[in-house]
């Protein structure tokens, strides 16, 4: 009896999840789960969502050309550029695909740490249009259906974009669109169309990806409407200006009660005697409202992470895509962990932790885990949700440790 009872329950739970101890490769996606990989590198930041029909969406994929003390070393290692050690990556997770591919990449912003920034030593395309680093060494391995970007078509917001970086991405863009019939959008804030599923959207109707804000339009809340957070451009001293962190793209997304936030780099408290529209936080929190997990904005740096946005946003985990010794400020710590904020436990997992913040930070070892791969893996129908962290150090995508179930509210 007791033997037959057992296999009941074990048949009960998915499988997937039911093979994931530490130790073990982690398991292949599964038809309707939801997976968000936060992927270590040591050189920037890079996402690869795996959403419930297996349509697949990458966010960002940074190569930072330099490295100092103040950064963390490359993961795996130096043998191979980040670019290439992401899309490797990719191909892993994404085994169950005869074809590979990302239907969607979305970049949040223009800088190397999220799309890459090629260096004397970063390779040539194969088309001599442009180099490969980060996204654009991604885009030379793996298929891109649609890109979404906060500048396409014109980039010249708040002024024309032409540090080299960004001009080997636009190289890469308009050779992929010429060559390889890749879509390009300007992510429009407001919508919930620019991102679906492209598989079977029927079968999971509780699925969605809402654009919140990026260039200082935010959604409201409400419908589509959006409102604009900065000033005209005319009414503003140019040294007062909006960064490109500030017009960064920030979305949520949600799946049944799981609800998830990622902001790319906006700041929320201006630096000292700056205008306080610089916070760009606060009116994007008031859209998206509370989630279950969220990654830092920013990487948890000193502009960051105001309390408005902690204790509006109020999620059981907090990721933070981080390899530098700025990555999170002590400031931002304490916030992150004030029970003021708001009440109950939440956990706080790290890709990579530079060893100089676990020196300085007090209380810094209450970080549920400081280096790995970050999956988060929510069920079927989203109800609750994993987080499984994965080994960096070489690419045996082994679990190092498991977390939860955590429910979603
Ligand atoms: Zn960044």
């Amino acid at each position: 009896m007791i033997h037959s009872a057992l296999l009941l329950l074990a048949a009960a739970i998915p499988p997937a999840l039911l093979a994931q101890e530490a130790g073990r490769e982690l398991s292949p996606w599964q038809p309707g789960t939801l997976e968000i990989h936060q992927i270590s590198t040591g050189r920037g930041n890079a996402g690869l969502y795996i959403l419930p029909d297996g349509t697949t969406m990458l966010v960002d994929a940074g190569e930072n050309a330099r490295k100092t003390e103040r950064h963390t070393p490359d993961r795996p290692d130096a043998s191979r550029p980040a670019g290439e050690w992401i899309a490797r990556y990719i191909r892993h997770s994404l085994r169950h695909e005869a074809q590979p591919a990302l239907d969607y990449v979305l970049l949040t912003h223009f800088h190397g740490d999220h799309m890459g920034d090629p260096s004397d030593a970063s390779p040539v395309s194969r088309s001599w249009a442009y180099k490969l680093a980060g996204l654009t060494y991604v885009g030379e391995s793996l298929k891109f259906g649609k890109l979404l970007d906060r500048g396409w078509p014109d980039y010249s917001y708040p002024a024309d974009l032409e540090d080299s970086a960004t001009k080997n991405y636009r190289a890469f863009v308009k050779w992929q669109i010429e060559n390889n019939g890749l879509k390009v959008e300007r992510f429009a804030p407001g919508r919930k169309d620019q991102v679906v599923l492209l598989h079977s959207p029927k079968q999971y109707p509780d699925f969605e990806f809402r654009n919140v804000g990026a260039n200082g339009e935010v959604w409201t809340g409400v419908g589509t409407a959006t409102r604009r957070h900065f000033p005209a451009l005319e009414t503003v001293p140019r040294a007062d200006w909006p960064s490109e962190n500030m017009c960064s793209v920030s979305f949520r997304l949600s799946y049944g009660e799981f609800d998830y936030f990622n902001g790319g780099d906006i700041p929320g408290i201006p630096s000292p005697v700056y205008p306080l529209w610089q916070d760009v936080e606060t009116p994007v929190a008031k859209a998206v409202g509370p989630v279950d997990a969220a990654i830092l904005d920013h990487h948890g740096y000193i502009d960051t992470m105001n309390e408005f946005l902690i204790a509006t946003l109020r999620p059981r985990v907090w990721t933070l895509s981080v390899w530098d010794s700025g990555h999170p400020t002590s400031a931002v710590w304490h916030r992150l962990n004030s029970t003021r904020l708001y009440p109950g436990p939440r956990e706080v997992f790290a890709t990579d932790l530079h060893p100089g913040v676990r020196a300085v930070i007090n209380g810094i070892e209450k970080l549920a885990s400081d280096r790995g791969h970050i999956v988060l893996r929510v069920s079927p129908g989203g109800g609750e949700f994993r987080v499984f962290i994965v080994d960096d150090s070489t690419e045996s995508h082994r679990v190092l440790k498991v977390f939860g179930p955590y429910q979603s509210r």
